[in-house]
């Protein structure tokens, strides 16, 4: 392989748009409209300079990119990670696009990211990096613009001084300008729980589908982190044997299952899955190569690739992170005859319930719990009927046959606004 190809292959942008050539050839897109809806519409690049606790000032690089706002106000999270890059950016805000549109809600894709270590930073830095970037992306940020919401490293308390620092500058409470908020702001219930309850429901219709009892079945889940953590705790509430977990600090296996609530509550006290009793430990590479029934990758792009696909033994990925796969370990899986659940439609459980409480918030009202996860398991499974009736239609990968979808949504909306001016 040579380094030019290494290089396109870790470019999560570059491979986002290989995705999307694929999935536009099969909706044979003109090139005009092609060129239109791949693009990000807006990109914005900001410096963040923080005073941090030992009185010297750091510049953080951040950003925020609206891909497409044809079918709604652009949605879609921030990420705290020391990989941040403008490339990476743009790729989960596309993906955003793609995202919106297959679970059918009314809402265009955009991302945003600080180039920085929360883990090596205190809570005040967190908030006054929180706050600055908060003010520099403020123009082009708001409930009917542009819609903030939790990804990897941030969590509610961040989005709740997001929404303080936008309410700040309004004169009044503005909820609806961020999603993923504490209860006690108007965060709606289940929101915290909704990507990897997603994720179980999307694993559910799959194995419904392929005939594969849950009860049982072995899984493996790389990344604890929100989405990673719940989604193995609802399998593990379905009888499924969780045998392997990983985080950024490494990974354990048991053969018998994991105790995950033991685990959950270790994780929480000492911050990683590692050093847990009831569990060997094993490389992160190992677990990827484990055979199970389920691999669950919920954490970062790239983790599968034309150099580890082949070792992967498992019947389902399930995607509950973004583009965890690159096109060449699809094209391997594919050969294999593993099914994969796409990321757009695995992960998208998260982007709904901030739909729901976006809604609630613009309406003063509140929803239920089971409201909310009633929603939630109708669209998650409705979703995942289309993108499957699609595949079977058009005999093409689940990952091509839910861009389909969402391309296809965003075009027809594109085209009846038609062209400004
Ligand atoms: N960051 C999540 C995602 O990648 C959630 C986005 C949102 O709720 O707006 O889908």
């Amino acid at each position: 392989m040579t380094v030019g190809t290494l290089v396109n292959e870790k470019n999560p942008y570059e491979l986002a748009m290989q995705n999307f050539e694929m999935a536009a050839d099969v909706l044979g897109l003109e090139a005009d409209i092609r060129a239109m809806v791949r693009a990000p519409e807006r990109v914005l690049a900001v410096t963040v300079p923080v005073r941090m606790d030992n009185g010297k000032v750091t510049c953080f690089e951040g950003y925020r990119v609206q891909h497409n706002t044809s079918r709604g106000p652009a949605k879609g999270g921030i990420r705290f990670h020391p990989g941040v890059t403008l490339e990476e950016v743009k790729a989960l805000a596309t993906w955003m696009t793609w995202k919106c549109a297959v679970m059918d809600i009314p809402f265009g894709g955009g991302k945003g990211g600080v180039t920085c270590n929360p883990k090596e930073m205190s809570i005040t830095e967190i908030e006054h990096l929180t706050r600055r970037y908060t003010s520099a992306i403020l123009p082009i940020i708001g409930p009917g613009q542009d819609i903030p919401a939790p990804d990897v490293y941030t969590n509610s308390q961040i989005m709740a001084w997001i929404m303080d620092t936008y309410s700040m500058t309004r004169g009044y409470l503005v909820p609806g300008v961020v999603t993923g908020k504490p209860i006690c702001l108007g965060g709606s219930l289940g929101r915290n729980e909704a990507t990897g309850r997603g994720v179980f429901y999307t694993i559910e219709s799959a194995c419904q589908h392929l005939k594969l009892p849950l009860k049982g079945a072995k899984v493996t889940v790389q990344g604890f982190g929100n989405a990673g953590s719940v989604s193995a705790h609802l399998l593990d509430g379905a009888q499924a044997d969780v045998v392997a977990v990983s985080d950024s600090r490494g990974a354990i296996y048991n053969n018998q299952g994991l105790h995950i609530p033991k685990l959950m509550l270790h994780k929480e006290k000492t911050g990683s899955v590692v050093g847990f009793s009831g569990a060997e430990e094993i490389s992160p590479e190992e677990l990827l190569a484990l055979e199970c029934d389920i691999l669950v990758p919920a954490a970062l792009e790239n983790i599968i690739h034309g150099e580890n696909a082949r070792s992967v033994r498992t019947k389902i990925v399930a995607e509950a992170a973004n583009g965890p796969l690159t096109p060449e370990a699809d094209a391997i899986l594919e050969d294999k005859g593993t099914f994969v659940i796409p990321d757009i439609l695995c992960n998208g459980g998260g982007v709904t319930v901030s739909y729901f409480e976006w809604v609630q918030n613009e309406q003063h009202l509140r929803w239920d719990l089971h409201e909310v996860n009633s929603r939630l398991e109708r669209i998650m499974k409705n979703s995942f009927s289309e993108v499957l009736e699609t595949k079977l239609q058009r005999k093409v990968s689940m990952r091509t046959a839910a861009n389909v979808i969402g391309i296809a949504r965003v075009v027809e909306a594109n085209k009846s606004r038609g062209l400004y001016p």
